[in-house]
């Protein structure tokens, strides 16, 4: 099979023509950096099907962090048939400094002008024919998201393939072309590939290139001291650099159109929204508040607070089977409403079930399984989807229009001086998703100390799956308690699960974790308008991942659970109502009191343990506390046969009035899960991203103490206000010696200036 690779610089839409031509669905997202490693797809719409290769993101073939390694190796070794540069044609002199070096290279190269929907839009035109004769390479204009020019590129890619091509480079003027030439013809008479490229390299004194052919590398010195003194001074990269830039300038420039006007007052537009979203002072705050209207919109019961000024009975449809789905005195969110709807659907769904198997004379302990066992576990995390793609359709949202990248940049502004650089805060943000991805793109970070900080707090940014535990037990407090609101309640903990994140990068790189933050060097990606498209295609992504997990690791558990809380140590089958004697209750009672600090250990009543064994199944799946609520919930509810599987919230609810456990604990409880160690496949992947096993191992410790500081700090202050002011001298005193164990070596901590590069 043919292979083409997809080169370009990040943020030109790679990915997205990826998932375009391959059907795939990995994540875009509107800031540099996001795909890591190479990724690999099939293009079917051709006489025969090819290969495609997704690779990271690169300014140049001179690498510096390890995914850019990864591009470069890839299309020297591999030998792909041809690549495809994608260019983002909206920034058109930037991005042919990568096809520059690219065309020095023996593979055939197409040229796909990006974005050219953009252009278009701005008013501006790109005449591709003219740049095509120029440049000696095919050039089509594409939209990879409106899926405008696909065909042609293929077309034209798949021809292209079909032939050899020697490498061509643009670099000219008397000196250097000759010591480039004796290079080449040096390393051709070596047998080296790729002669030319590696002449140019090699001339370039690239670090990689010397390290790969330290002979040639000699040689080219050598080369270098026949041509007269200091013909080429020091700096030889930024010659060659420069050189490029000047024929650009000359050469390719000439065949952009731009309606000069308008760019400008685009410029200045995103430039004032800039002005705005990343203020020195305002911008932490709107930033709160932003995540904070999302929260709202997800997981209120009371859309902007006008319930009370509602007539009774408006929308809560008293008497009907809608009932309080779309509002019970205030107005329901969009997230509580797709979330009441499909209660609806899953509990008329167990009901029924339970109902016939009764009446067909199923025996009890079967029914139970079915019904408390299956359904309560699993329906209790499925009613939780719709609320999960939601809150992710916000948060890509914000992604795709570019707002992330500035929250990232105004993080930076404020945390750089404490060693932890806003490049750290994307591989974070991406956390908010899936701690997974999200520990892998932590790659991009230079500072190996920094990289493995950042690892460890990723999970603190609650994923998707630990949303359940959130939505359900604020959901369970508001119900019972009628303390707080929900949607207040999760953002409060999300917003904690940022600050013990930040507090906790900030503690390890003045501690054991040391080291500069490189420079942060991002550009801010241009907004952009989210594309419908694509948003579906995510969610879609997110439903299919969400049900599979659902029916195999979750249904798994709920039955290992229901079974081992039915059965005794010896055997016997127990009754719902002697769960308290049963295999699972005995684990729970034996561990407990590890947890009294934390306020759901021996404090709370027989039924207590529940609270225990939930948070341990969640270290397989997080999903699982919710599901091991739902299947112990409808059995302590009832007498013998369960008449109901309790849901998400009301089994929550039930936990409450069952174990009396109190509002503190159950923050505690809800902080105690989102900091511990993650679910299995994190903590796989993060064994995966560590240097040694010894970081691992410490890294488990440093989750299972945050989390136990953190939630007993919460349920002690909750519990007993004035403990605060322990914790604080605490604290102090951890600060102060720090300081002073740190203080003569602190002088010489030089802080690097935060550098911003915009999109010209
Ligand atoms: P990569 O870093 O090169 O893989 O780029 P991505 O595929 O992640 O895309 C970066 C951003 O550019 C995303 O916000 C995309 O939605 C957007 N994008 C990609 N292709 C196009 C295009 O043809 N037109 C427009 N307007 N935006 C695009
Ligand atoms: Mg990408």
């Amino acid at each position: 099979m043919k292979k083409f690779a997809l080169a370009g610089n990040p943020n030109s839409g790679k990915t997205t023509l990826f998932n375009l031509l391959t059907g795939s669905t990995a994540h875009v997202g509107n800031w540099p950096g996001v795909t890591v490693d190479k990724r690999e797809g099939v293009y079917k719409k051709l006489s025969e099907p090819v290969g495609i290769i997704d690779l990271p993101g690169i300014y140049s073939l001179s690498p510096y962090t390890p995914e850019e390694v990864i591009s470069r190796n890839y299309i020297l070794d591999e030998k792909p048939d041809c690549v495809i540069n994608i260019v983002d044609a909206t920034n058109l002199e930037r991005n042919l400094y990568l096809t520059t070096q690219l065309m020095e290279i023996d593979v055939p190269v197409i040229v796909a002008l990006n974005m050219i929907d953009e252009v278009e839009k701005a008013g501006d035109s790109i005449d591709a024919a003219k740049l095509e004769s120029k440049i000696g390479l095919p050039v089509v204009k594409i939209s990879a998201l409106k899926n405008q020019g696909i065909e042609e590129l293929m077309r034209r890619g798949f021809e292209v393939s079909k032939h050899p091509r020697k490498g061509t480079t643009v670099l000219e003027g008397g000196k250097l072309t000759h010591l480039i030439g004796d290079c080449k013809i040096a390393l051709e008479g070596a047998g080296v590939d790729n002669a030319l490229f590696h002449a140019i390299k090699l001339a370039e004194m690239d670090e990689l290139e010397v390290k790969m052919h330290p002979k040639s590398a000699g040689m080219v010195e050598e080369f270098k001291k026949t041509f007269s003194d200091d013909v080429f001074g020091s700096d030889f990269e930024a010659i060659v650099a420069d050189s490029r830039y000047k024929y650009i300038a000359h050469n390719y420039s000439s065949v952009l159109t731009k309606k000069h006007k308008s760019e400008k007052e685009k410029l200045s537009k995103s430039d004032k929204i800039d002005r705005v979203l990343t203020h020195k002072v305002w911008g932490i705050p709107i930033f709160l508040v932003i995540l904070f209207a999302v929260f709202h919109l997800t997981f209120s019961e009371d859309l902007l607070w006008i319930g009370a000024a509602l007539p009774e009975g408006w929308v809560s449809l008293p008497g009907t089977a809608f009932e309080g789905v779309f509002g019970d005195g205030g107005i329901n969110s969009p997230g509580v409403i797709l979330f009441n709807l499909v209660d609806l659907a899953t509990s008329s769904i167990s009901d029924a079930i339970g109902d016939a198997m009764a009446a067909g004379g199923v025996a009890d302990w079967a029914t139970g399984l079915v019904v408390d066992g299956i359904f309560g576990g699993l329906f209790a995390v499925i009613s939780f989807l719709p609320q999960i793609l939601v809150l992710f359709l916000f948060f890509s949202i914000l992604e795709d229009t570019g707002y992330m990248a500035r929250v990232a940049f105004i993080l930076d502004r404020i945390f750089r001086r404490f060693g932890l650089s806003g490049r750290a805060f994307m591989p974070m943000i991406m956390g908010f998703g899936c701690s997974v991805p999200a520990m892998v793109n932590t790659r991009t970070l230079a500072d190996e100390n920094e990289r493995l900080a950042t690892i460890r707090v990723i999970p603190f940014f609650s994923c998707g799956a630990k949303l359940p535990i959130l939505t359900a037990v604020a959901g369970g407090i508001a119900q019972i308690t009628g303390l707080g609101n929900a949607d207040l309640i999760t953002y409060g903990m999300y917003v904690l699960g940022i600050a013990v994140a930040i507090a906790a990068v900030l503690i390890m790189r003045n501690t054991t974790m040391k080291g500069e933050a490189p420079p942060f060097i991002m550009e801010l990606p241009s907004y952009r308008t989210p594309q419908f498209r694509s948003l579906v295609m995510l969610l879609w992504d997110k439903t299919k991942h969400f049900i599979k997990k659902a029916f195999t690791i979750i249904l798994a558990s709920t039955i290992v659970i229901w079974f081992i809380s039915h059965f005794s140590f010896n055997w016997k089958f127990l009754a719902d109502e002697q769960m308290n004697e049963s295999i699972l209750a005995g684990i729970g009672q034996l561990i407990r009191p590890l947890f009294t600090p934390i306020g759901f250990g021996s404090q709370l009543n027989d039924w207590g343990w529940v609270f225990v064994v939930a948070a341990i199944t969640g270290l397989i799946a997080k999903e699982n506390v919710i599901a091991t609520f739902g299947t112990l919930a409808a059995c302590i509810t009832s007498g013998f046969v369960a008449d109901e599987a309790l849901e998400g919230v009301d089994s929550v609810a039930q936990m409450i009035s069952a174990t009396g456990i109190g509002v503190p604990a159950l923050i505690a409880f809800i902080a105690f899960n989102m900091l511990t160690i993650p679910c299995f496949a994190a903590v796989a992947t993060a064994k995966a991203e560590m240097p040694s096993k010894k970081k691992f191992n410490y890294t488990i410790i440093f989750w299972v103490v945050t989390s136990y500081i953190v939630s007993s700090m919460v349920y002690l202050i909750g519990e007993w206000w004035w403990t605060l002011f322990i914790w604080l001298a605490v604290w102090a005193v951890a600060i102060t010696l720090t300081v002073l164990y740190n203080k003569g070596k602190l002088k010489n901590i030089k802080l690097p200036k935060i550098s911003l590069k915009k999109r010209s």
